[in-house]
Formats: C-alpha cells, sequence, structure tokens
C-alpha cells in the first residue's frame, strides 16, 4: 500500500457514479434486520501472522466519534479508543493505527445495549455501510444475518441507492485517511510488523488517525483475540 495506488484508486472512485455499485447491492438481497450480531463478538480475523482481530473491533473516523459525542454528550474515550490491534512498537514509542468504538466487558460494542444500537441515529459510517464495502473487484459483502429479510420494491431501491452512495463515500474517506496516515508515518509504518497491544498493557501510546497524530496513556482492557 503506497500513496500512488492509494491516489490512483481514489481517482477511480471520484470519477464512478456509485450506481455502478447498485446491482450487486441489489443482487446480495440483504437489508438489515437489526439483529446486532456485528455489533457483537463472534469471531476473530486473522489479518496478519501476528495480529487476530475480534469481529467487532470497529474501526471509526474522528468524525464518527465527534458525531457519536455531539449527539450523546460524551467524551472522547467514552465512544472510541485507540486500535490496539495495530500497533508499532520500536521499542522507544509505542504507535496506534486509528480508533476503534470502546467495547465492553463481554467484548461486545460498548453502545449494543438491549438487543440493539443505543446510538442508531448518531452510529459510525461503518455500521451504515456493513455488510457492504467496496474492495478491489467492486462491492464485498460481509457475513450479515440479514439474508432472509429481503426488501422489495421502491424501499428495497431506496436502501440500495443510498448504500451505494455510502459505501462509496466510506471507501473515499478511509483512503483519505491512509493517505494522511503514510504521509506521517512514512518508513515506519510496515504492515507486516504491527502487533496487537497485550491485555493488561499500560502506559502511552501515539495514536495516528490521519488527522491528527495524539498522544493518549491507555490500559487494554479487551480480551485479546
Ligand atoms: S455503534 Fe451501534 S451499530 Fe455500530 S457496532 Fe456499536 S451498537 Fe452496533
Ligand atoms: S448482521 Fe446484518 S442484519 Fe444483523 S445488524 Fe448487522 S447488518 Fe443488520
Amino acid at each position: 500500500m503506497d500513496i500512488a495506488s492509494l491516489r490512483q484508486r481514489l481517482d477511480y472512485l471520484v470519477h464512478t457514479h456509485s450506481s455502478v455499485f447498485e446491482e450487486q447491492i441489489l443482487g446480495s438481497g440483504l437489508s438489515c434486520a437489526m439483529c446486532g450480531w456485528c455489533c457483537r463478538e463472534n469471531f476473530n480475523i486473522r489479518i496478519t501472522k501476528n495480529i487476530l482481530r475480534p469481529s467487532n473491533a470497529i474501526s471509526v473516523f474522528p468524525d464518527d466519534i465527534r458525531r457519536i459525542m455531539k449527539g450523546k454528550g460524551l467524551q472522547w474515550d467514552e465512544v472510541a479508543q485507540p486500535d490496539i490491534y495495530s500497533c508499532l512498537d520500536d521499542g522507544k514509542n509505542i504507535r496506534l493505527i486509528g480508533w476503534i468504538m470502546q467495547r465492553g466487558d463481554n467484548s461486545n460494542c460498548v453502545f449494543y445495549r438491549n438487543g440493539g444500537c443505543s446510538i442508531y441515529e448518531w452510529r459510525p459510517m461503518i455500521c451504515r455501510c456493513y455488510p457492504f464495502f467496496i474492495g478491489e473487484q467492486g462491492i464485498e459483502v460481509m457475513h450479515c444475518e440479514g439474508k432472509n429479510n429481503i426488501a422489495h420494491g421502491e424501499k428495497a431501491k431506496q436502501m440500495v441507492r443510498e448504500r451505494s452512495l455510502l459505501v462509496k463515500r466510506y471507501e473515499m474517506k478511509k483512503i483519505r485517511n491512509y493517505i494522511g496516515i503514510i504521509s506521517w508515518m512514512g518508513t515506519k509504518l510496515r504492515l507486516s510488523e504491527l502487533v496487537p497491544l497485550p491485555h493488561g498493557y499500560e502506559g502511552e501510546v501515539i495514536v495516528y488517525d490521519g488527522e491528527t497524530i495524539s498522544q493518549r496513556h491507555i490500559i487494554v482492557k479487551n480480551k485479546m483475540g
């Protein structure tokens, strides 16, 4: 992943109308049943040989965090934590890449309450897109329990139009964030060297999120994958 190829991808998306993704989304037949499956920890995903990431380690943009803070009157650290699964430790500094939603003692998203999202109106962009994302070959569909919740007619068409636009915006925002992170970190960013922070780690970390670089004192409470 380098800046030139990210810029190329961004350029492709800028010049691609979101309607090109509609057919694939419609073809999946999925419509969110609001079952909360994707808010709970269900399995771990092998990202690299060092990183096993919980399925609900939900990456969020600073904008997402600010929206939830404003909507719910919360502090930053009540909404999100540095991404403890994307750590670079050079022996002097511990650098973490981005933010994930806070997870509770049961490992579910901390806003998953009474079987639903308690911040639905302000939920992060990634949650609005799920289970659809744009991959190299077009739309990728993640595991979703909404398979039997097929939307029909105008409702389905409207959902598909909105979702196509959203996944395109999400992908573009993600790429711009990557470009920001790579610009700051340069050669320090080697994906193969990313590790998770160990459970119980307490100390200072530097967080790179594509928008800013900040220092945080954290204690890793979530059990690791
Ligand atoms: S913010 Fe809401 S929709 Fe997103 S993972 Fe948390 S509970 Fe689920
Ligand atoms: S798993 Fe699918 S149906 Fe269930 S809340 Fe997530 S997106 Fe909706």
